[in-house]
């Protein structure tokens, strides 16, 4: 499917030229904020500080910027320009609980925290750099050359809990946007084509004693006392229950076809320090993907079924609470095609010396052997987005559409939208089959020299295709035909999908999510800094 012809091939133009220079210019500006970004490895709805930088940075840069949009204090929406099409992108910048990293070949998590606190894995440290930089170097170049255009660059917290996007999509944060560039750090340096991310669903359940007292009868004890009676079971109980109902269930949910998934975290579990008093208080996150809106309603009619019989069984209330909603993703193949071009002219990324001379260290730090190029092919090469998408597809049944989730697909429902990936370093197994530690993976994410060719590309591409859209009509035509192909006429068109969540929706910004804090002790991960190790004594 495809969006009207273009009166000519994407070309290197002088605006074009002009923005890579821009980007080569300041690059080293870049790779010091990505590294900032990467150190402060900040997790969901708690990336206070990355946000700020963000922000900062954008002022300095003659963008408005709204803090705190949508009602997210860590999410933000800056705007730039004053005539033209509207374009734009966004950054995500939160890091992942458990995987904290130091800047060294070899485990160690980071100094003075506990060492289960927060890493950047994909990196989202990088994902956010590209697409400032691409939107910067766009900005320049149209003032520069006196172009008009109008430029978004939103920022997307909690984006491994799919957090701020479907709730910017329900308050019309990208409403009357021409086009969106977004992209993600991956092996390969190619652009989505059809089969886009599926949906990610989570709620929280929360399982409340209200009346403990009334669970026993007391007229049947031979002596009073508080340590002779019955206990309500309360709420571990009831989430105990609801978490093995629920792995009960699971295999009656849907069947084993077309990937998806279900998984729990336990954000508060009765915080009750005196044995014979029921747990007041414990809550549940349920998260789910699946490839079809359909099914993820059925998996939640399951899981709320089984938090009431929870909730019977164990002398609490339960309530539920919902943290997202996505869409499944739209292609179009129109940006695919333009950004592929661009990707092309730009050309693959290389590694420095440096970056394998780091990386031959994490390969002895292994007991492996030291490689000559210890990086994947894929990372130095471009990949075909057809052929990604071969090599995506040979595991998924025809039928399957879409495959796991990410939010940036609330994107593709309100503009034409193109999934950029850029390489991110992936170090070459030994043989087929190995596979590295994540704090392997995750150390090569946070080394300037491994991860800075990929940033640029990803910046470059973005910026090269950004201003195409801006100032060729006939791309910006073609792409715009192609999102009202498939949406049935563009937004609320027949085949168009709306938002899934209400536009009132309060972000769940103020649940026990892990963060740090700060305590009598000083800064730390909410997990106290132990004495020694992970302070969890001696191994069974
Ligand atoms: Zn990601």
């Amino acid at each position: 499917m495809n969006g009207d012809p273009l009166s000519g091939p994407i070309t290197l133009d002088e605006h074009k030229r002009f923005a890579l220079d821009w980007i080569e210019r300041n690059r080293a500006r870049f790779s010091d904020f990505n590294l900032q970004i990467w150190n402060l490895a900040e997790p969901a709805w708690r990336e206070y500080r990355s946000a700020r930088l963000y922000s900062d940075l954008l002022r300095g840069e003659e963008f408005e910027v709204e803090e705190g949009s949508g009602g997210m204090p860590t999410a933000f929406a800056a705007s730039w320009g004053k005539s033209g099409p509207v374009v734009g992108s966004f950054s995500e910048f939160d890091a992942v609980p458990g995987n904290s990293q130091a800047l060294v070949p070899r485990r160690e998590p980071r100094a003075g925290l506990h060492p289960w606190a927060a890493g950047h894995t994909d990196p989202h440290s990088a994902l956010g750099t590209s697409a400032l930089l691409g939107v910067l170097a766009t900005k320049v170049t149209l003032e520069h050359f006196g172009l008009p255009g109008r430029l978004r660059l939103f920022g997307e917290p909690a984006e491994k809990m799919c957090g701020s996007k479907p709730v910017h999509a329900a308050k019309g944060y990208y409403d009357g946007c021409d086009a969106f560039v977004v992209h993600h750090p991956n092996r390969d340096n190619s652009v989505c084509h059809e089969t886009h991310c599926g949906a990610y669903w989570s709620a929280v359940f929360t399982f409340e004693t209200p009346e403990p007292e009334r669970w026993i009868d007391a007229s049947l004890l031979p002596s009073a006392g508080p340590h002779a009676a019955a206990r309500c079971p309360g709420a571990i109980d009831a989430l105990c229950l609801m978490y093995t109902t629920t792995k009960y269930t699971k295999e009656a949910m849907f069947p084993h076809t077309g990937t998806w998934t279900l998984n729990e975290f336990v954000l508060a579990a009765g915080d009750a320090t005196s044995d014979n008093l029921a747990p007041r208080f414990a809550q549940i996150q349920y998260s789910w993907r699946s490839p079809l809106l359909e099914v993820q309603q059925r998996i939640y009619e399951v899981l709320a079924n089984n938090a009431r019989s929870a909730a019977a069984a164990s002398g609490t209330v339960v309530s539920v609470r919902w943290v997202t909603k996505t869409r499944v993703g739209l292609p179009n193949i129109a940006m695919t095609d333009l950004c592929f071009a661009n990707m092309r002219m730009v050309g693959a990324p290389s590694f420095p010396d440096e970056a394998r001379a780091f990386a031959r260290q994490v390969q002895s730090s292994l007991g492996l052997k030291p490689m000559d190029n210890p990086f994947v092919d894929a990372n130095e090469q471009l990949t075909e987005p057809a052929a990604f998408e071969a090599n995506l597809r040979r595991g998924l049944p025809p039928w399957q559409r879409n495959f796991t989730s990410d939010d940036y697909v609330e994107y593709t429902w309100h503009a034409p939208t193109a999934r950029v990936f850029t390489m991110r370093p992936v170090l070459r197994p030994p043989a087929p089959g190995y596979a590295y530690p994540a704090w392997a993976y995750n150390v090569m994410g946070g080394l300037p020299a491994a991860i800075d060719p990929g940033v640029l590309l990803g910046g470059k591409t973005i910026a090269l295709s950004l201003l195409d859209l801006l100032t060729r009509p006939d791309v910006l035509a073609a792409a715009q035909a192609e999102f009202r192909q498939r949406t049935g006429g563009g937004v609320r068109g027949a085949q168009w999908v709306a938002p899934l969540l209400p536009q009132d929706f309060a972000a769940p910004v103020d649940l026990r999510w892990p963060e740090y804090v700060t305590t009598a002790r000083g800064e730390e991960w909410w997990l106290p800094t132990p004495a020694s190790g992970a302070g969890t004594g001696e191994r069974l």
